[in-house]
């Protein structure tokens, strides 16, 4: 039995309070068909879902008699006070006594009628499997069997308020509560309804609120009128249906429902509005993939990359470049001169930590007069000497290199140490005639034209060539491992000299000439000339031509160069023809030695070495030497300084720099760092692509910043909006959600995980869609680079950055509208809708 004492309930509104029922006493059997009849606005759905628990009262109490008997046959009651219910008794209350049944026949239009009727049992964590049948029995009792599996929009409105009554009947309320069940039907659906209720109310409470008063005098037990917030009259019309029951207790059940049937009901909407998901996903997807591509080119960490791909390769040693301009010609130059110690400075870092660097000088002292073959050998082993590199001290240098074999015996100034690479290049060239035992190698002289000094070898370092050696053909197939060798070359390829021997070989007193590429400053433009000969005049080759006098001048004409303040040459006249273009019959010298065409001095000009012979010197052709070759003439070593100046001088200050790496990946991508800021390269052809990239990066880098920024806001505000209009649309379905005693959380749950299948699809195509973008972005520096690395890919954080976009965003979303349908009362919810 069901009591109401003094039930007060008023609606807050802005405009004042609306006192919508007033001192409400009522007593409610256990069974019978009782009518709440009043004409509209009188206060009757208040009533009825004040005693249904969906809506909250003022004032007065409501007591629910538990009629029982025990074990023993005695016959016990308890008491429910629905003042003192917490909002989970509420739910427990609804789900365990209530079943509602609305004039808008509020079933889930996602489920067919089977699945509507199951979820009132899956709520409640009971096997639908262990109450298959009936469920089907209940489906017959309401005249619709056969329809099982038919989608509820595919039902008329008398069989969807079937399904309603069915769906109440599956759990055994003991009170059917129906708000107008028949307002929507024809007579005929009204009349099949009215009787499937009647016949329910020979075991249970059916309470029904009708505006027909027909209805109620030809099924109604008791009718009550209520007229203005207040029971007007309460008239018994069929005594013997009417009456109080003895059944077993009802304990309030609270409704636990697995997350999985949140999951099921989420798949099943996501199912029906498949479309609508997939215009998000895809949505959400692009604004995804930018944001992760913009995230990770951001994030990307370009020096660790290249450090990355070095280790990769087994590289351990890196060679040099300096970076510069001249006559408006970006030049990288394996030779540094007023930069040497600039260059060395990169490799002390933070931590104190200095990596060691070697001085090194291009040379080329050849080995084999052999034709280099195809095969592999005559690849890896290069045809001649390419360096000869210094050290500071025999102690340090002892220290830093592992000596496979040594000796003490051998009697020169110029002893050198050869790499165990070199060892096998001179035995693969059979450069002394037979293969030789390492140690054979001990006190060989290693010498060449041009140079009056020969090396004696008096120890072999132990290098890691062998590894590359191992990968064989391979090495020269991959590209990248072949730009990697390369690297290491230049101290392989090397003979390694003491500083003294080192600063006395290149004094130039042991250098007769010396090949460097070079830049011609004209006033039509930059010239760029390769392997250009950088000599001094030797008397027996001064064969001068043409020799044409200027009428009036006594001078003999054409006059060897001198020292003096401006810096007077002779060039050779293949230098003449191919280099300045010009016919030597129609140059004169003029009286002040200085070349003329047509009147007009072209004595003076710019050059400047570029990988050797670092001079921008303003020069004066004082001579033209009949060689055909392109060569440059200092005046003779021991009449000037010039020739010094431009070779030896130069040889003294600068040289190549090669320095051993780090096998720490931070170490190496902190160089790498100092590098790329100072305009240093490595002669590695990779390291364009990461000055490029690099580049690209730095310079983007706003840019970046705001595309993220607007494409994480286009992203935020369009799954903004997506949600709250899903909410917006499954209100209906949440106030029945709610009305069957299902919580708030567990019904966040259907949204959030109908969200997550959003995102997680959304996430991963951003995910692979980002790395796509960034392989395209990377690759479309592949045609600027000799050798190519990849440095834009998915970083770890970057894949957070969008993992964290992807969920955190509908999360923070959802969260927000869910909140706040969770405070509201289910028939809000409900009227909403
Ligand atoms: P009935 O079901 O008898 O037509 P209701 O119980 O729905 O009437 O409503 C009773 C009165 O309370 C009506 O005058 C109605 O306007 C008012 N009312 C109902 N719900 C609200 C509400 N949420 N806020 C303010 N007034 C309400
Ligand atoms: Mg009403």
């Amino acid at each position: 039995m069901i009591k109401l004492t003094s039930i007060n309930k008023y609606y807050k509104s802005s405009s004042g309070n609306f006192h919508a029922l007033k001192d409400i006493n009522l007593n409610l059997p256990d069974q019978g068909m009782v009518y709440i009849v009043g004409k509209s606005g009188s206060g009757k759905s208040t009533l009825l879902n004040i005693i249904g628990g969906i809506d909250s009262f003022d004032s007065g109490e409501i007591i629910i008699e538990n009629n029982s008997i025990n074990e023993n046959g005695e016959k016990s009651s308890s008491t429910l006070k629905m003042s003192e219910f917490s909002k989970k008794d509420y739910n427990s209350y609804r789900n365990t006594y209530i079943g509602f049944i609305f004039q808008e026949f509020n079933v889930i239009k996602g489920l067919t009628v089977y699945e509507n009727i199951a979820l009132s049992l899956e709520l409640q964590q009971i096997s639908i499997k262990d109450r298959h049948q009936d469920i089907l029995d209940i489906i017959e009792k309401v005249g619709l069997k056969g329809k099982e599996r038919r989608r509820i929009n595919e039902l008329s409105g008398g069989e969807r308020q079937r399904v309603a009554i069915a769906r109440a009947l599956i759990k055994d309320p003991k009170i059917i509560i129906a708000d107008e069940p028949t307002g929507n039907l024809d007579s005929k659906n009204r009349d099949i309804v009215m009787d499937i209720l009647k016949k329910l109310s020979k075991e249970k409470l059916v309470l029904i609120v009708t505006h027909d008063k027909l209805l109620s005098k030809r099924y109604g037990d008791r009718e009550i009128k209520i007229k203005d917030g207040q029971i007007t009259d309460d008239t018994i019309l069929n005594q013997e249906n009417l009456s109080e029951i003895v059944c077993t207790p009802h304990e309030l059940k609270p409704i636990t429902p697995k997350a999985k049937v949140s999951f099921n009901l989420a798949w099943k909407g996501f199912k029906l509005n498949l479309v609508r998901f997939i215009f998000i996903i895809i949505l959400f997807s692009i604004s995804l993939i930018f944001a992760g591509t913009v995230i990770n080119l951001y994030m990307t960490d370009t020096t660790k990359m290249y450090a990355e791909f070095q280790q990769e390769n087994g590289n351990n040693v890196v060679t040099l470049s300096d970076k510069y301009t001249y006559f408006e010609t970006d030049k990288t130059t394996a030779f540094f001169t007023h930069n040497l110690s600039s260059a060395k400075r990169q490799f002390k870092l933070n931590d104190g930590v200095t990596m060691q660097t070697y001085e090194s000088m291009h040379i080329d002292i050849p080995i084999s007069d052999q034709e280099p073959t195809d095969s592999f050998e005559d690849k890896f082993f290069k045809q001649s000497i390419n360096y000869i590199t210094k050290y500071e001290t025999q102690k340090d240098f002892e220290e830093e290199f592992y000596l496979l074999e040594k000796t003490f015996s051998v009697q020169s100034e110029y002893k050198c140490y050869i790499t165990d690479y070199l060892a096998y290049m001179l035995n693969h060239y059979n450069y002394y005639g037979y293969e030789l035992e390492l140690k054979e190698f001990l006190g060989r002289s290693i010498s060449f034209e041009g140079n009056k000094q020969t090396f004696k070898i008096v120890g072999i370092i132990e290098t890691n060539y062998l590894d590359f050696y191992n990968l064989g053909e391979k090495l020269f197939k991959n590209n990248k491992k072949h730009a990697v060798f390369e690297d290491n070359l230049a101290l392989y390829n090397s003979i390694f000299v003491s500083k003294t021997v080192y600063e006395d070989y290149f004094t130039g007193e042991n250098l007769n000439y010396y090949y460097d590429d070079i830049i011609y400053n004209t006033k039509s433009g930059n010239i760029e000339v390769e392997d250009v000969k950088f000599s001094y005049i030797q008397d027996n080759n001064l064969t001068l031509t043409p020799m044409v006098k200027i009428p009036g001048y006594e001078t003999e004409y054409p006059k060897k160069p001198e020292q003096g303040e401006i810096t007077e040459i002779a060039v050779s006249k293949g230098f003449v023809e191919q280099v300045l273009n010009l016919n030597v019959e129609n140059l004169v010298f003029s009286d002040s030695s200085k070349l003329m065409l047509n009147g007009t001095s072209i004595s003076n000009f710019y050059l400047c070495g570029i990988s050797r012979i670092p001079a921008s010197i303003e020069f004066n052709i004082t001579c033209i030497i009949d060689d055909e070759d392109i060569v440059i003439y200092a005046p003779a070593k021991s009449e000037s300084h010039l020739y010094n100046n431009l070779v030896s001088s130069s040889f003294q200050e600068g040289g190549f720099l090669t320095a051993k790496i780090s096998n720490d990946l931070e170490t190496n991508s902190q160089i790498y760092r100092n590098l790329l800021n100072n305009d240093i390269t490595i002669n590695n052809p990779s390291f364009r692509k990461l000055q490029l990239v690099d580049v690209f990066i730095s310079d983007n880098i706003f840019l970046f910043a705001a595309l993220f920024f607007i494409f994480c806001l286009f992203s935020i505000l369009m799954i903004f909006n997506f949600i709250v209009i899903n909410i917006k649309n499954s209100t209906r379905d949440i106030g029945i959600y709610m009305s069957l005693g299902m919580n708030g959380f567990k019904i966040a749950l259907i949204y959030l995980f109908q969200i997550l299948i959003v995102s997680t699809i959304a996430m991963l195509i951003g995910i692979i869609g980002s790395s796509i973008l960034l392989a395209v972005v990377d690759s479309s520096f592949k045609s600027l680079v000799i050798v190519d690395f990849k440095i834009l890919t998915n970083t770890f954080l970057g894949v957070i950055g969008t993992m964290l976009l992807g969920y955190l965003t509908p999360i923070i979303a959802i969260a927000l509208p869910l909140l706040d349908l969770s405070k509201k009362k289910p028939i809000d919810v409900i009227k909403v809708s």
